[in-house]
């Protein structure tokens, strides 16, 4: 029998999308009704950007143990990984988190429901659970996230072959792993393995790492990766997948110069997520999807073409990032309550956690050539950075973007040390429509990493002070 709930919103998801949507809904005043069928926190916070990033703190504690001789620390005896205990911390990391959405659904009397959720109309939504609910809500919010894509190579169910999500829970690290997919979440976990002391490949099907960052960004991380001994293949296709008689993985690859094999313990296949609209019945609502079927569309607004249904996060195939989806959320939100609020992508940061940490916003070079934006760059290396060379980390460098007709900065990306902690400047820049001259006038703090945006500023003028 269904129980029949009257509700204001309704959100479908509890990722970042979901529940920073019905919070903010919550605060303003509505009664918030919340269906997630797994657990709070979505892919980012179970099996997404948190987990990965506790795994990235353990490897660098592994590097810098392997590295600690040249700091003058002598550590007696041999480093060894205990990967139960990395995953154990992890879990600890994550299930924290999901406690705290926990308590701030609580705290803001969000209806919590655990169920999946299948529309019926527009706006009432069946959710099964341990308690079946039929719910009719004024707006309903689509934030059903993404799921890992499915690719069609022979051997790719073998019990040797991972995807992020088992990779996140095995407790054992291989000595070799291959990667399939040279992108933000392949090259991730490369760094990972790598720093853990494992031997790394990446098989990656364009001609470069990272397609999303400036082509002289791929070829740095490239330099770097191939440096600490990770042995990268662009331009390289995998066509099989077989495990030899030993239990190890044989990945087949092809490449102009003909096909090539490589043997590893493990393989890890990281070629993409796609939107994710399983179970949902969306074409009850009648809501128009992207092309190929690739997701909700919408507009500006968040909105679908359908009344009151609107949808955020990577089920709209936008952007997939933990921080558009919650900000994507925000915007829905103000809508439903009345105010006219559009998204503006002009300024969105995106980090990759590899060492070093590569971080962009707003236009990049590529982009400012496509759309024929007339442009200066600013370069400055962190090799003239004080704090960069203490921390023995002086590889890399900042490139400002400004746009010429309006002197205003545009873009920037970073590779180099805290490029995740120093985006956060170029993004306020940007978003506020600073140019050169204004952090040029900003007092930076010495020795930090951020004097780094300070010196490319300096660099559109005389020049940088430290190069
Ligand atoms: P999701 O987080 O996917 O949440 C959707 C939720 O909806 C899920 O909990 C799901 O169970 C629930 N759901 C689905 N269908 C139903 C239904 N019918 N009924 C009820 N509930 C349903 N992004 C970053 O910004 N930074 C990073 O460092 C980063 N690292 C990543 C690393 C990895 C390995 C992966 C896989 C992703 C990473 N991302 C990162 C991307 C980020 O996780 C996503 O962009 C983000 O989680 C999207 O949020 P969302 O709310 O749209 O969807």
């Amino acid at each position: 029998e269904l129980q029949h709930i009257n509700t204001d919103l309704l959100v479908i998801g509890g990722g970042p999308g979901g529940y920073v949507a019905a919070i903010y809904a919550a605060k303003n005043g509505l009664k918030v009704t919340l269906a997630e069928k797994a657990e709070l926190g979505g892919t980012c916070l179970n099996v997404g950007c948190i987990p990965t990033k506790a795994l990235v703190k353990s490897a660098e504690i592994c590097r810098n143990i392997y590295e600690s001789k040249h700091f003058g620390v002598n550590i007696d005896g041999v480093a060894t990984v205990d990967m139960t205990r990395v995953i154990e911390r992890k879990n600890e990391v994550c299930s924290r988190l999901v406690d705290g959405i926990d308590y701030l659904m609580k705290k803001n009397n969000i209806n919590h429901i655990k169920g999946s959720a299948s529309f019926v109309s527009p706006t009432e939504v069946k959710i099964e659970g341990e308690t079946d609910y039929l719910v009719s809500a004024k707006d309903v919010i689509v934030a059903t996230g993404s799921k890992i894509s499915n690719i069609n190579i022979p051997g790719i169910d073998l019990p040797v072959v991972m995807n992020s999500t088992s990779a996140l829970s095995c407790n054992q690290l291989p000595k070799s792993i291959t990667i399939i997919g040279g992108g933000v979440i392949g090259m991730e976990f490369a760094f990972i393995y790598k720093n853990f002391g494992a031997e790394v490949h990446v098989i990656e099907f364009m001609d470069r790492l990272l397609t999303m960052v400036d082509p002289d960004i791929s070829q740095e991380i490239y330099d770097i990766a191939t440096e600490a001994g990770i042995k990268v293949n662009t331009s390289s296709k995998v066509v099989k997948i077989q495990s030899s008689t030993d239990g190890s993985a044989v990945v087949t690859y092809q490449n102009e110069d003909g096909e090539h094999l490589v043997v590893t313990e493990k393989v890890l296949v990281a070629i993409g997520r796609e939107p994710n609209l399983d179970g949902l019945m969306i074409d009850k609502t009648d809501a128009e999807l992207n092309e190929r079927g690739r997701g909700i569309k919408v507009d500006a607004h968040m909105r679908t073409n359908v009344e009151h249904l609107y949808a955020i996060g990577d089920v709209t195939n936008i952007i997939q990032l933990a921080h558009v989806a919650s900000h994507q959320g925000i915007v829905a939100v103000k809508n439903i309550l009345g105010k006219n609020v559009e998204m503006d992508y002009s300024a969105v940061p995106n980090v990759i956690f590899t060492s070093p940490e590569i971080a962009s916003v707003g236009k990049n070079e590529n982009e400012c050539k496509a759309n024929n934006v007339g442009y200066t760059v600013s370069r400055f290396d962190f090799a003239g950075n004080g704090k960069a060379l203490t921390m023995n980390e002086p590889r890399g460098y900042i490139k400002l973007i400004k746009e010429n007709t309006t002197q205003k900065i545009i873009g920037g990306s970073i590779i180099g040390a805290d490029a995740s902690a120093l985006i956060s400047v170029l993004t306020l820049a940007i978003q506020n429509g600073l140019g050169e001259e204004e952090i040029a006038h900003t007092i930076f703090p010495h020795p930090t990493t951020s004097e780094v945006i300070h010196e490319a500023a300096m660099g559109f003028g005389l020049g940088a002070l430290h190069q």
